[in-house]
């Protein structure tokens, strides 16, 4: 079930590859979101060729992460993260999606240092200034590049945005492209460590558009897994 729904999945995935404009070449990385799934479900999901998980409560991810281990997966942590989770959270995540503030990133910085690790991130942005969600507003997004790129244990690696829920879901479409135009603009900028490289932005609903506007890291939940059971959370 998991492994056939995967694979329509990554078909779609192709298929909006193949439709993107000539400039978006990039490589497109699945993560498949897990959260609110037992472990027993990732791990079915990995057996079917899943290589990226994504968790968006480090507390959950953690027993999931005990089960089946640091190399089973790249672990992206994709949900909004508390300053006081941040010395877990660096233990178990290889890429942190979701830095929303400079209070998060010192807090990160500090924990993964005490670690010895140089933790990779992204930023997320709150492009539609949705109240309900976490994410910088856009002009408040050079700062906090500059922060993560000058803070030496994070490594700054892109951008990542959570489009809103209209139900049109065309509406969505000029906030992806604007999404990108801000990814390109983030390159430009003259780093001194960071490597700005990945676009997280797209979910079931959403993911081929997303891809189409140039998205390089889609994450997809319910698509893969069927609805979230929401009653079974371990916490
Ligand atoms: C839950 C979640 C997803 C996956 O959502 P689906 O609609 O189930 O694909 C993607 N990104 C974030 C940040 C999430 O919290």
């Amino acid at each position: 079930m998991i492994a056939e729904k995967l694979q329509e999945v990554e078909e779609k995935i192709a298929a909006a590859k193949a439709r993107r404009a000539p400039e978006l070449t990039d490589d497109v990385t699945l993560v498949a979101v897990t959260k609110n799934h037992d472990v027993s479900a990732m791990q079915e999901a990995l057996a079917a060729g899943v290589t990226n998980v994504g968790e968006n409560r480090v507390q959950e991810a953690q027993g999931k992460y005990e089960v089946v281990g640091p190399d089973a997966a790249t672990w992206h942590l994709i949900g909004h993260l508390q300053t006081n989770k941040a010395k877990q959270a660096v233990k178990i995540f290889d890429i942190i999606e979701s830095v929303d503030s400079t209070h998060l990133a010192k807090a990160l910085d500090k924990e993964a240092g005490k670690i010895g690790k140089v933790q990779d991130v992204l930023v997320q942005v709150n492009l539609a200034k949705e109240p309900q969600k976490s994410g910088v507003f856009e002009e408040d997004l050079p700062e906090l590049l500059k922060l993560c790129d000058a803070l030496p244990h994070l490594h700054l690696c892109g951008l990542m945005m959570i489009a809103p829920d209209y139900e049109d879901r065309e509406r969505c479409r000029p906030l992806f492209r604007r999404m990108h135009e801000i990814f390109m603009e983030a390159k430009e900028m003259p780093f001194a460590a960071s490597n700005i490289k990945y676009l997280s932005m797209g979910m079931s609903h959403d993911y081929e558009m997303a891809i189409e506007e140039g998205a390089n890291i889609v994450r997809v939940g319910t698509a893969i897994f069927g609805p979230r059971q929401y009653g079974k959370t371990p916490h």
